[in-house]
């Protein structure tokens, strides 16, 4: 497609909206320029979003009581970084699903759930048919319908916007996959939604864009950005765009045109600190993994019996934690902050030497939560300074405290 046609597109609204002829900017979004376009406020709950826009109403302690009957031990390392756990484990399905974003755990248990009959509908999101990346969120009643869902829409996405049709259609038993700013407005109100048993499979998220931000993001750093399926930033300090003819493009993070790219990100989720998805109660990511591995976290019961029921598919080992991430977080804030750039070349050496001697496993994943973090930290004192104090939540503020910050 060509740049100007898909660009036209972007502005345009997304399904939900356009079905309910609303356009995004005239629905409302309370949480305005945060709004994280979780969907909420395109259904009857739009009721009660004071009380659960992750946004509006910063709650993550209190919900991870309601849903994990205790909160975060701020006194434990790993709990103070990845949440409420039983335990956490690498993973890899020895058959991968083909065309996951890593090896389909989350479609391979959202299919056995619907299969078992332990739920009658998946909440996840496939992807329009003009556009692999523009999100149609919808609930799954069919495992070809999840498996249509697989691999990341790197956007942000309304899924919250189908919670109506889970009334009209009389589901009782739901299977809600989705990112932290969902999950978090989905707790908040789950006790209104009718169901009689509710799982939550989520997977951790960052840097999430609008769809034009992922544009921009595309054509400022993949040598052929219309032909890139899905990309991740690797624990090898490198992004990795994987392209229609099964090519893997690497290109470094100090690399990355970081003044061009500064604001691209959504203001939401610059001011976002549930990277993890700590009110999930299985969660399914990469980053605390050896590399080719996928990094799961078992919050409680529910999820410990959720994954029980893949077990059997899993290659499992241990989490593992190497390095010290500390130097390197810090001497990153100023870079960031002055969307500092490397020469390529200078990027490749950096990349390769912290790749050899840098943080692995679960001390990656701290590294990465520290430095976004830190960033998202800095981003809301400088712009939103009334919501401060409410808004970062007592972990991390605690993960912040641990760096000096540059003067706002
Ligand atoms: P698949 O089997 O391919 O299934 C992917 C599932 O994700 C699908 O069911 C689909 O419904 C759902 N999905 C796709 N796009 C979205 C979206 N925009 N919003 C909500 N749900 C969606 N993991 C990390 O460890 N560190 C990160 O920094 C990180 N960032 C992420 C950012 C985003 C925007 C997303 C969506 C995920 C991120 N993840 C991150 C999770 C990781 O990339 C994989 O999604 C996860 O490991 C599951 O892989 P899989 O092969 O099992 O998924
Ligand atoms: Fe509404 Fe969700 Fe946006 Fe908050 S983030 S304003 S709940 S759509
Ligand atoms: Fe939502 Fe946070 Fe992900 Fe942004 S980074 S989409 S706010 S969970």
């Amino acid at each position: 497609m060509e740049n100007q046609e898909l660009l036209a597109k972007m502005s345009t609204v997304n399904p939900h909206h356009k079905s309910k002829g609303l356009a995004k900017g005239t629905t409302r979004r309370p949480a305005k320029e945060l709004c994280s376009d979780c969907g909420l406020c395109d259904t009857k709950y739009i009721h009660y979003v004071k009380d659960a826009c992750a946004f509006l109403h910063q709650q993550i302690e209190h919900l991870e009581e309601n849903t994990h009957q205790r909160s975060r031990d701020l006194d434990n390392e790993n709990e103070l970084y990845f949440g409420v756990h039983q335990k956490m484990l690498s993973a890899k399905k020895r058959i991968p699903v083909e065309g996951a974003q890593w090896t389909g755990i989350v479609t391979t248990l959202a299919c056995k759930m619907l299969t078992l009959g332990l739920v009658e509908g998946v909440v996840c999101v496939q992807n329009t048919k003009e556009d692999r990346f523009t999100p149609l969120p919808i609930i799954a009643r069919t495992p070809e319908e999840i498996i249509a869902a697989r691999v990341n829409k790197p956007t942000l996405s309304p899924n919250l916007s189908i919670l109506e049709e889970i009334e009209k259609s009389g589901l009782k038993r739901l299977l809600v996959i989705g990112v932290g700013c969902q999950i978090q407005a989905l707790r908040a109100i789950e006790d209104r939604l009718g169901l009689e048993r509710l799982y939550v499979l989520g997977t951790p998220c960052v840097d999430n864009v609008t769809r034009a931000g992922l544009q921009k993001f595309l054509e400022t750093t993949s040598a052929s950005p219309s032909t890139v399926v899905h990309y991740e930033f690797m624990q090898d300090f490198r992004v990795h765009f994987k392209h229609e003819d099964g090519s893997i493009e690497k290109v470094p993070f100090f690399g990355l045109k970081t003044n061009q790219l500064k604001d691209i990100f959504a203001p939401s989720c610059l001011s976002c600190f549930d990277y993890v998805n700590g009110l999930a109660d299985l969660v399914v990511g990469y980053m605390g993994a050896p590399f080719g591995w996928q990094w799961i976290v078992v919050r409680n019961d529910t999820g410990a019996k959720m994954l029980d029921l893949i077990k059997d598919e899993l290659d499992i080992q241990s989490v593992e934690s190497k390095g010290d991430r500390k130097a390197a977080v810090q001497q990153s804030i100023p870079a960031y902050d002055k969307g500092v750039t490397l020469p390529m070349w200078a990027a490749q050496i950096m990349g390769l030497v912290i790749e050899r001697i840098g943080p692995k496993g679960l001390e990656y994943a701290r590294f990465s939560i520290d430095s976004h973090f830190t960033r998202n930290y800095l981003y809301v004192k400088r712009n939103h300074k009334d919501k401060l104090k409410e808004h970062v939540p007592s972990f991390a503020q605690k993960i912040v405290e641990q760096y000096q910050l540059p003067d706002p």
